[in-house]
């Protein structure tokens, strides 16, 4: 069975914090031990797991991403958007957390992000959790 979050986003490129609604979803299913996948299926958004402490973390990473694929340069896919699906390649469309005892096993200062890079827009995110052998 596969969950789906709704992400709203507000302007063209952006970092949402999904930790918890996927923490409502692991927890919603009772599974004990497990992973838990997310998926995001965009071509211009993706998922990173990072610090959520501090929110000039995200605005780093936002900088540096436009400084390596800046939006406009000699691009050939005519949309206007070939940064947006450079951005989106390099963090990625999918994220794995391990599930013990019931809770998502991620680091003290770490969140789940939704990337935005091709916003406003209201995206998806699907998330498939599986449950570990006893
Ligand atoms: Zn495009």
């Amino acid at each position: 069975m596969i969950k789906t979050i709704s992400v709203k986003t507000s302007s063209r490129e952006e970092m949402v914090d999904i930790r918890a609604e996927v923490e409502k979803i692991v927890k919603e299913r009772g599974i004990k031990n497990g992973v838990c996948y997310i998926y995001v299926p965009h071509t211009t958004a993706g998922v990173t797991i990072n610090e959520g402490a501090d929110p000039s973390v995200k605005k780093d990473i936002l900088y540096a991403l436009k400084k390596i694929a800046p939006p406009t340069e000699a691009y050939s896919h005519i949309e206007g958007n070939a940064d947006s699906h450079i951005k989106a390649t390099l963090v990625g469309s999918s994220a794995s957390v391990f599930i013990e005892g019931g809770r998502l096993i991620l680091g003290q200062w770490q969140s789940i992000f939704f990337c935005e890079f091709d916003g406003p827009r209201t995206r998806k995110v699907y998330i498939k959790i599986i449950k570990e052998e006893e």
